[in-house]
């Protein structure tokens, strides 16, 4: 997907940060520079939302995708700033899931432990109606797998979370 006007111009609708400065970071992203992007509009759980393609998909993921081309769905895209709205691609990082590997765009000593992740998808299965599927939800939000919303969905009934 290359970067595009309407989607720059959303971007800052929803950030309040200038299109010059959003256009400039997707065209040049330079890892854990520049002050956080606060996502102002909606949100599944903790995650910032855009419409886009007449479905809801999570905003640093679509801004990801700008910048290194379409994500195959083995690859996380996860915040590792600590303002939970900040969707700047320069404080978010790239992580494949089924390896311990990482492609660090920014430099990890924010990122989140596994148990805090688990909690983000507990929060976006809250933020659906019931009653709730695993792969329905992986389905709405691919930025989590089936698993992953197994095992929140699992958590949600056993532990009363
Ligand atoms: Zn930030």
């Amino acid at each position: 997907m290359r970067p595009n006007t309407p989607l720059v111009d959303r971007i800052a609708k929803g950030t309040g940060v200038c299109v010059e400065m959003i256009q400039d970071t997707i065209s040049r992203p330079t890892p854990g520079e520049g002050p956080c992007w606060e996502w102002n509009l909606s949100f599944a759980g903790v995650t910032p939302m855009i419409m886009l393609d007449g479905r809801p998909q999570p905003v640093r993921r679509v801004l990801v995708a700008s910048i290194h081309g379409e994500l195959p769905s083995t690859i996380r895209v996860v915040p590792v700033c600590p303002n939970k709205r900040c969707v700047n691609p320069n404080h978010t990082m790239v992580k494949n899931q089924f390896v311990d590997g990482l492609m660090t765009l920014t430099p990890p000593a924010d990122f989140e432990t596994a148990e805090d992740d688990i909690m983000d998808v507990v929060d976006t299965v809250y933020s659906t109606e019931q009653p709730w599927d695993a792969a329905s939800l992986a389905e709405q939000f691919p930025v989590y797998t089936e698993e992953q919303f197994a095992e929140a969905i699992r958590k949600i009934e056993d532990e009363g979370l």
